[in-house]
């Protein structure tokens, strides 16, 4: 591929991608309502003339994990609908079917590539600060509690990106090139939805990219066999008994008073020798008034490991502590998964490929493996992968922050969004020359 041509499309592409990542920016859309997003994804690629498989297609109902009530689908699917989703487009989503997968098939023999994004936004208000970028420049988040603070804005684009340059690039190339748009990362809820309606089963490689992540610099890359903690994410309830705090607290059972010694035994979980574990209990709610006994309470909790079976004790530790401060304190509970995502390593080959791209090619730099630390349900796509003996491998692509991941201050340089389009598309050239 003449890198020069490669170049030229990359600038032409430039400020439809930074526009494009700006919008999805002021108007995001939480896990399985991304349906304005996805429309207008669709919109791109179809007008760009690309074969795309939409919705129900590619995302298995029963396996999507975390869905919100319908009610709320539908309220958001509504938002979509006002605030500029593609009308042509919207319906193929409708009910939480937010996902697509668009080719460039260049009808040549050659292998099928897959890169996969994710397009979801967290549940947080951005920030007014007016020296917020967003706020400057006139694209925060226009909703309540919803707001793109882990970069999926620009996964989006990037996606986006490597479709339109592939396609221009088609003559030049072999075999096929996909992207995947998958919806509810975080909370690591929508991967595996996609991994049981088959999309990943005629592809040889698989890419997966990241921004920031503590990569200062953009153009910076990392890339490590080691990628992703296993995680599990738990809703609980405690079912108690309400009663007057006064004249009848002995016919009470309090559901707080179970939450709170959940909570502490929780975090007193012991480490495991075999690597890295976590626990978090994020959020812990209940009762309905001060004289009143607890009836309710719920809680949100997630464990991590640093492999998967380190991942399941601490899940099964959880598990009985819950159990232990239910029964201590007389209430019921339930528990509820609302999520999960295995731990899982890149493919040693394509980690050395990545190096080899970030040290050789003008504008990038190779920062080594790296440390994720996080939780990301690509890793259901790797295994995927690994089980049929085909490679996948996920990359970080840095970037100055403003301020962490999941903050509401959080913030990029734009610049990632062209680095990650160009370095994705060497990854893929030279995959295509390896066979
Ligand atoms: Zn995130
Ligand atoms: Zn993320």
């Amino acid at each position: 591929m003449a890198h020069d041509k490669m170049t030229a499309i990359l600038s032409s592409l430039e400020e439809e991608l930074i526009t494009t990542r700006r919008d999805f920016h002021k108007y995001p859309e939480s896990g399985w309502t991304e349906f304005r997003t996805a429309s207008i994804i669709a919109r791109k690629l179809a007008d760009e003339g690309l074969p795309m498989k939409l919705g129900k297609d590619v995302i298995k109902a029963e396996a999507r994990m975390g869905l919100p009530s319908e009610d709320l689908l539908e309220k958001h699917y509504q938002r979509a609908q006002e605030t500029g989703g593609d009308p042509e487009f919207l319906p193929y989503f409708k009910g939480g079917f937010t996902g697509l997968v668009a080719t460039v098939d260049t009808g040549k023999p050659g292998p099928h590539i897959g890169v996969r994004v994710d397009i979801d936004a967290n549940d947080l208000d951005e920030t007014q600060d007016p020296g917020h970028t967003p706020q400057k420049e006139g694209f925060a988040s226009v909703h309540d509690n919803i707001m793109h603070a882990c970069g999926h804005d620009a996964h989006a684009a990037i996606g986006i990106g490597v479709m339109k340059l592939m396609n221009r690039l088609k003559d030049q190339l072999t075999g096929k090139v996909s992207v995947i748009f998958q919806p509810a990362e975080e909370g690591v809820r929508g991967g595996k939805s996609m991994v049981e309606a088959g999309v990943l089963e005629d592809m040889d490689y698989l890419l997966g990219a990241h921004i920031g992540i503590g990569l200062k610099e953009v153009g910076l890359i990392s890339s490590g066999e080691e990628n992703f903690l296993a995680t599990t994410k738990y809703d609980v309830l405690f079912k108690g008994a309400p009663a007057h705090a006064g004249n009848a607290p002995d016919e009470g059972k309090n559901a707080i008073l179970a939450a709170a010694s959940a909570t502490l035994g929780l975090h007193g979980i012991s480490r495991h020798k075999g690597g890295q574990s976590r626990v978090n209990v994020g959020t812990l709610q209940g009762g309905t008034g001060r004289n009143v006994i607890p009836g309710e309470a719920t809680m949100k909790l997630e464990t991590r490991g640093g492999t998967t079976e380190i991942n399941e004790y601490m899940a099964g530790r959880a598990q009985s502590v819950i159990e232990g401060a239910a029964r201590m304190h007389e209430v019921a509970y339930e528990i509820t998964e609302m999520g999960s995502a295995p731990a899982s390593v890149s493919d040693p080959g394509l980690v050395e490929l990545f190096k080899e791209l970030a040290t050789h090619q003008d504008g990038f730099d190779w920062y080594g493996p790296g440390i994720f630390a996080g939780s990301e349900d690509f890793a259901y796509m790797m295994q995927d992968m690994e089980k049929r003996g085909k490679p996948a491998g996920y990359a970080i692509l840095g970037t100055p922050l403003k301020s962490g991941h999941h903050t509401k201050e959080f913030d990029f340089d734009e610049r990632v969004i062209m680095r990650g389009v160009e370095f994705l598309a060497l990854g893929i050239w030279k995959l295509q020359q390896l066979q």
